[in-house]
């Protein structure tokens, strides 16, 4: 038994939602009882106590949408003309670098920001990953990288047609193999999607051939949609049809799949993503920077559409993406005081519903039977806390890196800001090695 005790508990569990000076006790990878320090303390004597010294005590994060590969591109030199649009972001930056990316530098780019996402609190990731010239066993190294981090992931190979077939069809293999050999992984820590870029990528050949290799399996896609305006005129001018539309007639739509940023859809495609209960995920801090527009969050709300938060792999602290996407929807909608319930909701709760359409345990409150995904922020309130504001002190107070111990699936993975299973220092050391060959070569 593992308990995380002295501290105000925020537990998301409307049942139980705040324990001033509470305790969450984790038997093997799930919560067993959340309760009071000492009481618990006495009950399951002899049990390993993690002591929060008065700290925060909240459910690990989620990030719904992720890169792990986009890490190397930190601080990368370009060799290329500035881009001038989102098609030139993808042709000069994304669609060089992931070509650049040999089986080590997927593992190490994925660890690092693995690593990262712990240190930010972030106990589950759904990842999206390209690495055209290194896909056959790309997932797999992927994978790795999750377990040796110790978080639950649910990861995917983007298919495309923009290397060929040969490569089109390799990415297929991939998420087909991973699909399969995820459904068998009994420990539930890993899922498989399957992965394809966006529309404009995507000929009407490939969309068939990847439907026919999902055939019979329980799993869901996880695809771009929308993101900038051209990938709507591409699909208006080439099939004849608005993106959604043209997805749902190759059954891509569904309660497994995940539309990623959603911006440019019109009234008849969000109708559908609701009918097809369609899961979208927002990406504010990536939609600004770049520069496609901002995603009609009120609209997608109102739709009744399960929407859900990520990064984008521009960063692993959920709280940055959470602070983002507030300011963005004031900012847009030009007014001060809408989108309040909105963002809390993705992060804090909608999230969890997605996980729950690829995982099988439940995932995002400290309540008996859900996962042990316990996390202590050191973040110091200088007015009163409760679970009716904590999402305001979140807001403007707390940032990821106050996170000081994050336990995933009832392992500490990070106590006191230190790894305890990981040599930080020497993968960082590496990476950096690894990523300045994948530099020379982009
Ligand atoms: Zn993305």
């Amino acid at each position: 038994m593992l308990l995380i005790g002295n501290g105000p508990v925020i537990t998301r569990d409307e049942k139980n939602p705040f324990l001033p000076g509470g305790c969450v006790a984790i038997d093997g990878s799930l919560i067993k009882e959340v309760g009071n320090t000492s009481e618990m303390k006495e009950k399951y004597e002899g049990s390993r106590f993690v002591d929060a010294r008065g700290n925060i005590i909240m459910p690990g994060f989620i990030n719904a949408h992720m890169h792990f590969y986009s890490t190397f591109s930190r601080g990368m030199p370009s060799k290329y003309a500035p881009a001038q649009n989102f098609a030139e972001v993808l042709d000069r930056l994304w669609w060089k670098l992931d070509k650049a990316l040999t089986l080590e530098a997927v593992y190490y780019s994925a660890i690092t920001a693995l690593i990262d996402s712990v240190k930010n609190g972030c106990t589950t990731l759904i990842d999206h990953h390209a690495s055209p010239m290194s896909v056959a066993g790309s997932l797999f190294e992927i994978e790795r990288a999750a377990r040796e981090a110790g978080v639950r992931a649910s990861l995917c190979y983007e298919v495309s047609d923009r290397d060929g077939v040969d490569i089109m069809k390799q990415g297929v293999k991939e998420n087909i193999d991973f699909i399969d050999h995820a459904a068998k992984s009994k420990d539930d820590l890993i899922a498989g999607m399957f992965g394809l870029h966006a529309s404009v990528t995507l000929s009407d050949e490939t969309l068939s051939f990847c439907r026919e290799a999902m055939d019979g399996r329980d799993a869901g896609y996880h695809v771009h949609v929308a993101e900038g305006p051209s990938d709507e005129e591409d699909s208006e001018a080439k099939y004849k049809k608005r993106i959604v539309e043209r997805f749902r007639e190759f059954g891509i739509t569904g309660n497994k799949s995940l539309f990623i940023h959603c911006i440019h859809l019109n009234e008849r495609e969000l109708d559908v993503v609701r009918e097809t209960n369609t899961a979208v995920v927002h990406n504010p801090e990536s939609n600004m920077g770049n520069a496609v527009g901002c995603a009609p969050l009120l609209k997608l709300f109102e739709t009744g559409i399960l929407t859900g938060l990520g990064t984008d792999g521009y960063v692993s602290d959920m709280l940055q993406s959470y602070k983002m996407a507030n300011a963005l929807q004031k900012h847009h909608n030009k007014h001060p005081n809408v989108a309040w319930g909105e963002i809390p909701t993705m992060l804090f709760e909608n999230n969890a519903k997605i996980c729950e359409r690829c995982f099988k345990t439940p995932l995002g409150k400290l309540r008996a039977g859900y996962s042990g995904d316990v996390i202590v922020s050191d973040y110091n309130p200088p007015t009163r806390l409760s679970d009716e504001n904590i999402n305001g002190h979140l807001l403007f107070g707390a940032e990821g890196c106050s996170v000081v111990t994050t336990v995933a699936s009832g392992k500490v993975l990070m106590q006191d800001r230190v790894l305890s299973e990981l040599d930080e220092h020497a993968i960082f050391a590496r990476a950096r090695e690894v990523s300045e060959r994948v530099w020379e070569a982009v």
